[in-house]
């Protein structure tokens, strides 16, 4: 079993809060040290075709974006007509519990760092997670609150760091390559039927470096309903340094996914390396002499699970991602096996859905977890 040992988890239970605090310069000394290429050299000139295609097709996006979001509401009207008949009780439905965010950089045979897996650990987690009914997401589908989950089960977020060649590759009749990462969740979503989608946080010429494959791969990811998200050009801290140079930063990194994909709506920033800029609007908005920029989520490093998209707590601009790696190759502290299993011991935790889309169903005494803009969703139930 996963479950770590009971000696383990107490001393994880002391160290929490003060790892914690001190999470963030261990990302920072791991994620630097970890990273495959570095990417700031070539880009600029990678970004010199097509920004003028990306600016005009975001807002294009952001028009299509609109017009989705009211046929939603319509569809909202009519809650009960598709509704599935299932009691939220029978299946201990809790859809303002939290929704772990999992955080992945390399995959290394020998392991890597405290931050990397094996292919074998990371297929091992997938596995588990699926057939204890997890299932994917996207932070998209967080933002728009669209979970539309078989009753009884929860969504996950599997997030990917710094588009390391071995994250994605495709052969040549597209199909993922079967050692990458999106090989694996493939091949273990198709036996646990899931849907695998995943959020990849892309930095200039992502996948191993080569431009054309790079859009090829960004392209396919987008049209199978993958996310990618923004993780600037240098992937540097954005503390200290000037609000142009950080807006300029973050607009570059939008560009590696727009110049390949001029459709995509770029609505997640990755913070790279975890750290804040000084000033920390800069992360989900900003104006450039090349454009602007704006995003709905901002993906942290660290270090406990979301709080469910309905839940008054959730802010999006803020989104806490749990560490993923191997138990025995870094410091046990925030990795996916504690706070999973977390979840799994309080029900009162995680987020569990009642398998209809248009409501928001949760047993009655955590009613005051509800944010406001749901109340008209609401479906508390009485436990037993
Ligand atoms: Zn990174």
């Amino acid at each position: 079993m996963r479950r770590a040992s009971l000696a383990a988890l107490s001393v994880l239970a002391a160290l929490l809060l003060a790892v914690g605090c001190a999470s963030e310069p261990d990302e920072s000394a791991s994620d630097a040290a970890s990273d495959p290429e570095p990417p700031h050299e070539e880009d600029e000139t990678d970004d010199a075709d097509g920004e003028q295609t990306g600016t005009a097709s975001q807002d294009d996006e952001g028009e299509d974006a609109e017009g989705e979001g009211a046929e939603g509401e319509g569809a909202e009207e009519d809650p009960d007509d598709d509704a599935p008949d299932v009691d939220p009780a029978e299946v201990g439905a809790n859809e303002l519990g939290d929704v772990p965010i999992l955080m992945y950089h390399r995959l290394r045979e020998d392991g890597g760092g405290e931050y990397d897996r094996t292919p074998e650990g990371f297929r091992a987690e997938l596995e588990w997670l699926f057939a204890n009914d997890y299932v994917p997401v996207t932070i998209a589908d967080l933002l728009d609150g669209a979970l539309d989950l078989p009753a009884g089960t929860s969504p996950v977020v599997l997030t990917f760091d710094d588009s390391p060649s071995e994250h994605a590759q495709l052969d040549e009749d597209d199909e993922p390559e079967p050692d990458t990462a999106l090989g694996i969740l493939h091949d273990v979503a198709e036996d646990h039927d899931v849907e695998p989608v995943a959020v990849w946080s892309v930095l200039p010429n992502p996948f191993g470096g080569d431009p054309d494959e790079a859009e090829r791969i960004m392209r396919w990811l987008h049209d199978q309903g993958h996310e990618l998200a923004n993780h600037t050009c240098r992937h540097e801290p954005l503390s200290g340094r000037d609000d142009d140079d950080v807006a300029e930063d973050v607009l570059c990194g939008e560009r590696v996914i727009t110049d390949a994909v001029p459709e995509a709506e770029v609505r997640t920033f990755t913070l790279p390396l975890g750290v804040w800029p000084d000033e920390r609007s800069l992360a989900y908005e900003g104006t450039t002499d090349e454009g602007d920029y704006s995003h709905d989520a901002v993906l942290l490093v660290g270090a406990n699970p979301a709080p469910s998209p309905f839940a008054s707590d959730f802010d999006p601009r803020d989104l806490p991602r749990i560490r993923t790696g191997s138990w025995d190759g870094g410091d046990p502290d925030f990795e996916s096996e504690f706070w999973l299993d977390v979840l799994e011991d309080d029900p009162d935790r995680r987020f569990v859905s009642d398998g209809d889309p248009d409501s928001v169903a949760f047993p009655e005494e955590l009613a005051d977890r509800l944010d406001a803009d749901h109340e008209d969703r609401a479906r508390p139930y009485a436990r037993d």
